[in-house]
């Protein structure tokens, strides 16, 4: 847990926070192209898939950002070559990523659904979970093919791991803030139990983007009066 003695002092600390990603070429590459692609290699419904990218388009607009959403005109990936054991490597997705951006130069960051287990660092991701690298923006959520998801289940673990991916890298019960009422249900608690974001984990977002915004001179926020 880390405790901070007033709102102030957790803002500025989430504006600095930016500093850690911003030497690498690729992320600054994917927050300036505002756009971020969906590629669906699961078996899921049309509709659950429609629901993951509602989910995405929320989190974004939450925090005043104005990333598209889009899907590809056609899946050029080959999610083979990321298979290990009957897992999806999380390290193969990266190396087929980035040999993709090198052969066709985009820069978008890039969210695979898949309906295989994920494998990161030894661990295995369980369905429903996803798995996060935020200076390559790329996200991977697996899904069971077979089961029943309701819209809410997705939506709000789409929003929760999006959060992730704009640089919210804590979640809600690792900080104390004086000055924030411990407001619970929040979408950035462990298991994303709400569509609900508290005003601490909103203005941590938005403070990583004042400091994007102060140490690479672009505007990516929507500024607001209120
Ligand atoms: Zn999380
Ligand atoms: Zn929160």
């Amino acid at each position: 847990m880390i405790k901070f003695k007033s709102i102030s002092e957790w803002k500025s600390y989430c504006f600095s926070t930016h500093e850690r990603y911003i030497n690498n070429a690729y992320f600054e590459n994917w927050i300036k192209e505002k756009s971020i692609c969906i590629f669906d290699y699961s078996n899921l419904k049309n509709e659950y898939i429609k629901c993951i990218k509602s989910g995405i388009e929320k989190a974004i607009a939450l925090i005043g950002l104005h990333f598209r959403v889009k899907y590809p005109k056609y899946k050029f990936y080959d999610l083979s070559q990321a298979v290990e054991e009957g897992n999806i490597a999380g390290k193969g997705i990266l190396k087929m990523v980035a040999a993709e951006r090198k052969k066709r130069h985009n820069r978008y960051a890039s969210i695979f659904i898949v309906d295989k287990p994920v494998k990161s660092q030894g661990a295995v991701l369980n369905y429903g979970e996803a798995l996060t690298y935020v200076s390559e923006g790329i996200t991977i959520f697996t899904f069971d093919p077979l089961k029943k998801y309701s819209s809410k289940f997705l939506r709000e673990r789409t929003m929760h791991e999006t959060f992730h991916l704009l640089g919210l890298n804590v979640h809600h019960e690792e900080t104390k803030v004086q000055g924030y009422k411990q407001s619970v249900p929040c979408n950035m608690e462990y298991n994303a139990p709400s569509g609900r974001l508290c005003r601490k984990c909103k203005d941590a977002l938005k403070s990583f983007w004042k400091g994007i915004e102060y140490a690479i001179k672009e505007q990516f926020v929507e500024n607001t009066t209120h």
